[in-house]
């Protein structure tokens, strides 16, 4: 599922076909999953930003173009069997392909986000100076619920999903089914260390492609992060952390299949 990484990677990569362009046509044939599109037709971008896993198109006439990546959501610069919208612009058709259909596109006014109901709750933006280790005390306290279910939740953090949830844990050295309320002050700032270093990181990297190969940067390129994985999807290989001899175990926490080291991220309650 894409992340802030990969929804970071795919803006900066579109974002030069897009600034200062007008939208001919935007075509798809389910209006119900891609809402209000038609208000695009014939806008200008003027920016392109991002908020948690939302790409966010700025257009002209006070408007904006939302797009949810779902499970499996992608562009691509060239036609594809699983395209869904065809963005046509000027100089470059861009490929929607979203092979589940998970994903989910709105063109709302500017700030409007009734309909999309997480977006208007988030939490801040791990890579932004508003993520504070104290700011990110106080979410955590008001929680009793497991850590890696409130980092799931994109209430504390935003842009969080399963990849990096667990990433994230392993470098903080967190039992992801500790209660978020019960991280000490120490933990709390190791843990909000490990999010901006993973995620600066993954972004680096272009994001992460696992076996499945969903996610594909525009042009085709995979991302690169997975080879640096240390918990995510390594079930039953040795821990990576130096002197440490647990091998990395599976679990479902929140619904979700969760990868940790039982040796180094102990549930200490
Ligand atoms: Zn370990």
């Amino acid at each position: 599922m894409p992340e802030l990484p990969e929804v970071e990677t795919t803006r900066r990569i579109l974002e030069p076909y897009l600034l200062g362009q007008r939208i001919q046509k935007l075509l798809h044939q389910d209006p119900a999953r891609y809402r209000h599109t038609e208000r695009a037709e014939g806008r200008k971008v003027l920016g392109t930003s991002r908020r948690g896993k939302y790409l966010i198109l700025q257009l002209d006439q006070g408007l904006e173009a939302i797009i949810h990546l779902g499970m499996t959501g992608g562009f691509r610069f060239e036609p594809h069997r699983h395209t869904r919208v065809t963005l046509v612009l000027p100089q470059q058709t861009l490929y929607y392909t979203d092979p589940r259909r998970f994903g989910k596109w709105w063109v709302v006014e500017a700030g409007d986000y009734r309909e999309i109901g997480l977006l208007g709750r988030m939490g801040p933006e791990p890579l932004s100076p508003d993520f504070t280790p104290v700011g990110f005390k106080q979410a955590l306290a008001q929680t009793r619920r497991k850590i890696k279910e409130v980092l799931l939740s994109q209430e504390a953090v935003a842009g969080v999903g399963n990849i990096y949830a667990d990433e994230s844990l392993w470098l903080s050295k967190i039992h992801p089914e500790r209660p978020a309320h019960t991280l000490s002050p120490a933990e709390v700032k190791r843990l909000h260390r490990a999010i901006r270093e993973v995620m600066g990181q993954a972004v680096e990297a272009g994001g992460s492609t696992l076996s499945d190969e969903s996610y594909q940067q525009p042009n085709g390129e995979p991302g690169y992060f997975q080879f640096a994985h240390k918990a995510y999807d390594r079930t039953g290989q040795p821990c990576r952390r130096r002197g440490c001899k647990g091998r990395i175990v599976k679990m479902v926490v929140g619904g979700r299949g969760t990868h940790f080291c039982p040796v180094c991220q102990q549930n200490s309650r």
